[in-house]
């Protein structure tokens, strides 16, 4: 099989894929493989499904929580990196990193994308769990998504997409529907006001968010009428630790890997977390991010 793919495109055997996840746990899979465009993307697929090799794609690795070993193919859309401005619309491919563009498109003086100039992921991966933040999000802004739902190519619309509370129709149903591109509405803003905006919502990240350690950002969706990092807080659970998977002592809806936390001590500390919030709240906190099996 890999030989195959070899034929299409760049494929790494046995990758090291502490550099793939944003918590840098200590992970490998048989082998990722780069397509460089649609064609090569659907020819890995077609080998992939031939050999019945697991799969998935993997955006920046900044909303999954990686095993020790992922006994599979990771395909990695990096290539899918172009975007374009016309008319107010942008265009871009899976693979472009959010926070780039959307710092790119707010020093040009469009408004739309300012709120997610702090969020880590790509286009793909922000798209299917809608990442959101500041009062805005993926489905405040995205008109078109175009997918490839292993047969054909389809242009979906936002409603199609049924976004959700940081969610959509491709995580929701676990459809294994490839994201290939988008269209966003921007408008035209003032750029100083923009600068201004986002400089003092990165100065609020800084301040409330644990940046200095490696994480996935918030783990838990926000309950109806409260915040998840509150309920943990009062908890008195902020620095409990299993292993070096740690809840954050400045953020406790964050865990970060205070050194070398495998995946187990990240899933054990999400369990004793869910189960200490339904104990004293009788909430059942849902995890925004996806485990890999
Ligand atoms: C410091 C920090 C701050 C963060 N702040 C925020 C925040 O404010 N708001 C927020 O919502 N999130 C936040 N996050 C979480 C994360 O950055 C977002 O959820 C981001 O959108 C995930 O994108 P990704 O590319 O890393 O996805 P990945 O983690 O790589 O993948 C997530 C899921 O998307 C799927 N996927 C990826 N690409 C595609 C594709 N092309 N087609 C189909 N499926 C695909 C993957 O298979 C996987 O199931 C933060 C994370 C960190 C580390």
């Amino acid at each position: 099989m890999i030989n195959d793919l070899n034929k299409i495109c760049t494929v790494k055997e046995d990758v090291d894929l502490k550099d793939y996840n944003t918590f840098r746990l200590e992970s490998k899979c048989m082998a990722m493989v780069f397509p460089d465009n649609f064609e090569g993307l659907l020819e890995t697929i077609e080998i992939l499904k031939k050999h019945k090799t697991s799969y998935f794609v993997i955006g920046n690795g900044s909303n999954i929580i990686l095993p020790e070993y992922y006994d599979g193919v990771i395909i990695n859309l990096s290539n899918f990196n172009k975007y374009e401005i016309k008319d107010n619309i942008l265009t871009a491919d899976c693979g472009c990193m959010l926070n780039n563009l959307a710092s790119k498109v707010t020093n040009l003086g469009y408004a739309g994308l300012d709120f997610a100039t702090g969020i880590p992921g790509t286009i793909g991966g922000s798209i299917y769990g809608n990442a959101g933040c500041f009062g805005s999000s993926m489905s405040n802004i995205v008109e078109s998504v175009t997918i490839f739902d292993g047969k054909k190519v389809k242009v979906l619309n936002n409603s199609d997409m049924k976004f959700g509370y940081r969610t959509s129709l491709l995580k929701d149903s676990k459809n294994k529907w490839i994201i290939l591109s988008c269209t966003i509405k921007l408008s035209k803003g003032n750029k100083d006001e923009l600068k201004a905006l986002v400089l003092e919502r990165t100065n609020k990240r800084i301040a409330t968010q644990d940046l200095t350690h490696p994480s996935n950002g918030s783990m838990f969706r926000n309950p109806e009428g409260y915040a998840a990092g509150k309920l943990i807080d009062d908890l008195g659970l902020k620095g409990y630790k299993i292993g070096d998977a740690m809840v954050s002592n400045i953020h406790a809806n964050f865990i970060i890997n205070d050194g070398n936390a495998t995946s187990e001590d990240i899933i054990k500390l999400v369990d004793k977390i869910k189960s200490e919030v339904k104990k004293n709240y009788n909430i059942d906190l849902v995890l925004e991010q996806e485990i890999i099996k």
